[in-house]
């Protein structure tokens, strides 16, 4: 009998699939969930220490709920997209509250908590529950846009439903659990963004992008839009025994929850320059980019004596060497206390 796409993928992943990743030892919904939020966005490598710190902290859905924001914040700086944090979460604290910590079993009622997309509940539903349904992360995008030839930006609509279409055309109807892994896994380290493993590929027969010699067409590319640029200042205060001031911001919005500097515009800091105990010193400008604009930042730093020398702000902290791991911090401000701790 010919073999299926998915038959052909299923016995590559029996021989040549990754078995032994940390979230692949117990295949539950927790720590499947906490690994695919994880790997949106970020690699395999980088997501392990991660993923490893983050369950012995919190090593069920009842202890995440229970955590401090701040402390979910903490274990993730560094990892970026801060959203998927703050969404953890709050569908650790819905599922604790409403589900009696246990996950909701089908693809329909899990893309309903915050954070969780249509594909991801298909990867926690088919992994752990078996259920028949497909997944389009980055990796299986690019694996079906290739052998489909299915062009166009999956971030647009029609592309993206011509791609769902054609992931749930070849799913088996056995083995959904290892096949949805396979997919990910086949993604992941054969067909690769640039230089795909094309003669180690399962499914190389019948791949149209290898067929018409076409792969780097697939996926299609986001149009090019040129990203704004803004600047903003940011008040930088330290002591001379080595505090610095960071203070909290606001839950929602860029770096919600986070610890960073007070920004400021250029009048605002004209105008508070007479009433400082020393003249703000410009440190390096650092650009961070979003995926909608450019940020220039441009750190002034005030030097005092003591933390008594400057008046309070909301939400304040003072972190020094021994306590800035405590703090979740946005990738700026991690920037220039390194810079000023050394
Ligand atoms: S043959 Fe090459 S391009 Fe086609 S799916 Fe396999 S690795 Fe990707």
């Amino acid at each position: 009998m010919k073999q299926t796409f998915a038959d052909k993928v299923l016995a590559w992943f029996d021989v040549f699939g990754r078995h032994d990743l940390p979230w692949q030892q117990s295949l539950t919904p927790y720590p499947v969930w906490i690994s695919e939020i994880m790997l949106q966005q970020t690699q395999v490598q980088t997501v392990i220490p991660y993923f490893d710190r983050f369950m012995a902290r919190f090593p069920c859905v009842n202890a995440l709920a229970e955590a401090d924001l701040d402390e979910v914040l903490s274990l993730w700086t560094g990892l970026g997209y801060y959203a998927r944090a703050r969404n953890l979460h709050k569908t650790a604290r819905i599922i604790s509250e409403f589900h009696q910590g246990e996950f909701p079993r089908s693809q329909q009622d899990l893309v309903k908590l915050p954070g969780i997309g249509r594909s991801t509940a298909g990867a926690i539903s088919a992994i752990c529950f078996n259920e028949r349904v497909a997944i389009l992360d980055g990796n299986v995008k690019r694996v079906i846009s290739r052998v489909f030839a299915i062009g166009g930006w999956p971030g647009q609509r029609d592309t993206a439903e011509r791609l769902w279409g054609q992931a749930e055309a070849v799913l088996p109807h056995e083995r959904i659990n290892a096949y949805t892994q396979a997919m990910m896994d086949l993604g992941a380290t054969v067909c690769v963004g640039k230089a795909p493993l094309c003669e180690a590929c399962p499914v190389n027969e019948g791949c149209l992008a290898l067929e018409q010699d076409s792969i780097s067409d697939y996926p299609g590319r986001k149009p090019k839009v040129s990203k704004p640029t803004r600047r903003t200042i940011m008040l930088v205060v330290k002591t001379r025994a080595g505090e610095i001031r960071v203070a909290q911001r606001p839950p929602e919005g860029i770096w919600g929850g986070l610890y960073s500097f007070p920004e400021l515009t250029p009048q605002a800091l004209e105008a508070l320059t007479p009433h400082l105990p020393s003249a703000p010193r410009a440190l390096d400008t650092l650009k961070h980019s979003f995926t909608h604009f450019h940020l220039m930042i441009e750190p002034m730093l005030v030097e005092i004596d003591a933390i008594e020398d400057i008046p309070r702000i909301d939400h304040e902290a003072w972190l020094s060497e021994d306590n800035s791991e405590a703090f979740g911090l946005c990738r700026p401000a991690q920037k220039i206390i390194q810079s000023l701790l050394g």
